[in-house]
């Protein structure tokens, strides 16, 4: 038996184990199929197939050194094909059934072969350009990268694969080991092709090739499409995709008549399609085809896609508070991060809002960690900030030693201190009609006490107040995530304390600005609406549609709802 196999032939580029075993049956003069796989594999039950065949171990042992099952792996089957997107340990699971044995299936029952949509060619298949150049430097034999799933094209030459006659596997029964050189080049069937379809099957060809031929043995990379999608107009920059968009855009692209001659039809009424599974990485094993449709897609191919996936363009909260004069300053207490898109870079900006007022964006993606402590913009200063530099400014301190302090450059420190003056002279105009009326008041006292004037200007008071509230909740509500108004909060967004006790005790004769607060301050049951409306927008343009569920815990409500919540939440779900 040894000695029959001195003849087992040396592989071909690219040639498939199958291809060189028909060739040593025939050079061998075995009359049956059994004798064949009984010399090469010690065994005669083992079942052959072209694409995945094991027992390699016992292959190599038989081969004497010849080829060892890796490189047999590696070199002549489609397994490279199959993992490139899959994790380290899943490899060698598959790899050691391959070298050690398996019963008939089992290789493809593990890689997800039997249960997947998309079948597995029937036949084998060759391409004439490359039978005519191996004939001249050899002979023509079977190529791994015509025989891959999807490929129609030879990424080579670009001509349309021929259906040879012979199986491709033994699960057939009617498996048999022929030569490519017999088999010849006239007889086949061509497949139903259309001419529109050429381009995107060429892309599947060659990426289809190219992962064949990646020899890297570890591939532990978390293939993630989130890091395409932001580029394009498919996912929110705070990561949710959206799946209606991106179908339509894919189907129109592919067309389902393509995509269904993929095995990879997309039901536009589902919404758990396999490329929603896909680009929400949940299955474990997806196939390599579903993968280079979606590379594809992006126009990505397959070499430039594995690099470190960023998915977070701000990293992982919660963020440091960069207020330098806060006492918890560049600790991590920022719990949101709001997601804008830069309207001339379109890159992600990211807005950071600590409960000390201090507002700061920055625009992304963050390249290292030190980016998480860097400012772009200061977008508010917030109460503890604005004390600080009061205190500051009655001190000897200089422009540049406060700026220091304050960590802000001069410039900022001085537009502060106008805004904190004209603030100041807000309240002293309040301030000053009190004590104006006070002093009347003793005035009179002093001369009459028939009649005391109590009349205070509450008219401009009102006027001014007003004024001071209005500028407060335009400014609350263009915060990034609904906060809810209330008279304290509007206060406390004066930048003043003392606004807020004028406010709040005497908002009576103030009836202009009560109007205004009165309409304008959020109940448990407003700010609750207020949230599920806003989060109802969210999911709208993230998802195309607003779930129960999802309108809830975004929203961050629980059942049960008070009747008004009920209500909108009703309104809102489709
Ligand atoms: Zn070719
Ligand atoms: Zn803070």
């Amino acid at each position: 038996m040894i000695l029959l196999l001195v003849y087992f032939p040396t592989l071909y580029k690219d040639e498939l184990l199958y291809s060189s075993i028909a060739r040593y049956h025939v050079v061998s003069g075995n009359k049956t199929q059994r004798q064949t796989i009984e010399d090469l594999f010690g065994n005669r039950s083992v079942c052959a197939t072209a694409d995945l065949p094991s027992h390699l171990m016992c292959l190599s042992n038989n081969l004497n050194g010849q080829y060892t099952a890796d490189q047999i792996i590696k070199n002549h089957t489609l397994l490279p094909y199959y993992t490139c997107f899959m994790k380290q340990n899943k490899i060698h699971q598959v790899q050691s059934l391959m070298e050690d044995g398996n019963k008939q299936g089992e290789v493809h029952a593990s890689l997800g072969l039997l249960a997947s949509s998309i079948k597995l060619p029937v036949k084998l298949r060759f391409c004439s350009e490359c039978f005519k150049s191996d004939s001249e430097i050899c002979e023509p034999y079977w190529h791994r990268c015509h025989q891959l799933p999807g490929v129609f094209i030879c990424p080579l030459h670009r001509s349309i694969l021929k259906i040879s006659r012979v199986e491709y596997s033994t699960l057939h029964h009617k498996f048999s080991f022929v030569p490519l050189a017999m088999h010849g080049e006239s007889d086949y069937t061509e497949p139903d092709i259309d001419a529109n379809w050429l381009d995107h099957l060429a892309f599947i060809a060659v990426q289809s090739n190219l992962l064949l031929q990646s020899q890297s043995k570890s591939k532990e990379k978390t293939a993630s499409y989130r890091m395409v999608l932001p580029k394009e107009r498919y996912q929110t920059i705070g990561g949710r995709v959206r799946f209606n968009r991106l179908i339509q855009d894919f189907r129109n692209i592919y067309t389902d008549k393509l995509l269904e001659y993929l095995d990879c039809g997309i039901d536009s009424n589902s919404t758990d399609t396999w490329l929603h599974k896909i680009i929400r990485n949940q299955e474990e094993i997806m196939h390599p085809l579903r993968h280079l449709l979606i590379l594809g897609f992006f126009e990505i191919s397959v070499g430039s896609f594995f690099v470190t996936p960023h998915n977070h363009p701000f990293g992982n909260g919660p963020w440091p508070c960069l207020n330098k004069v806060a006492d918890h300053y560049n600790q991590s207490i920022v719990e949101k991060c709001a997601i804008t898109r830069c309207s001339t870079t379109s890159k992600p900006v990211g807005t950071f809002q600590c409960s000390c007022g201090f507002v700061y964006s920055r625009r992304g993606p963050d390249t290292c960690d030190e980016d998480r402590n860097r400012i772009g913009r200061i977008k508010a200063f917030g109460p503890v900030w604005h004390d600080k530099l009061r205190c500051l400014n009655k001190t000897n301190t200089s422009l540049r030693q406060k700026a220091k302090i304050l960590g802000v450059d001069p410039g900022t420190v001085k537009l502060q201190t106008e805004y904190l003056d004209t603030n100041k002279a807000v309240l002293n105009q309040v301030r000053s009609q009190s004590q104006a009326i006070r002093s009347r008041k003793i005035n009179k006292k002093g001369c009459s006490l028939t009649k005391v004037n109590r009349k205070v200007d509450w008219d401009q008071r009102d006027e001014i107040l007003y004024i001071a509230v209005v500028k407060a909740v335009e400014q609350m509500k263009q915060l990034p995530y609904p906060q809810r108004i209330s008279l304290a909060s509007i206060a406390r967004h004066t930048d003043s304390g003392n606004l807020k006790h004028k406010l709040m005790k005497n908002l009576n004769k103030l009836p202009k600005t009560n109007e205004f607060v009165k309409t304008h301050v959020d109940s448990t049951e407003t700010y609750q609406i207020r949230r599920l409306t806003w989060a109802a927008s969210e999911l709208n343009e993230t998802e195309g549609k607003v779930l129960g569920w999802r309108l809830l815990k975004l929203a961050g409500l629980n059942h049960p709802l008070k009747k008004m919540v009920k209500d909108k939440f009703m309104e809102l779900v489709e």
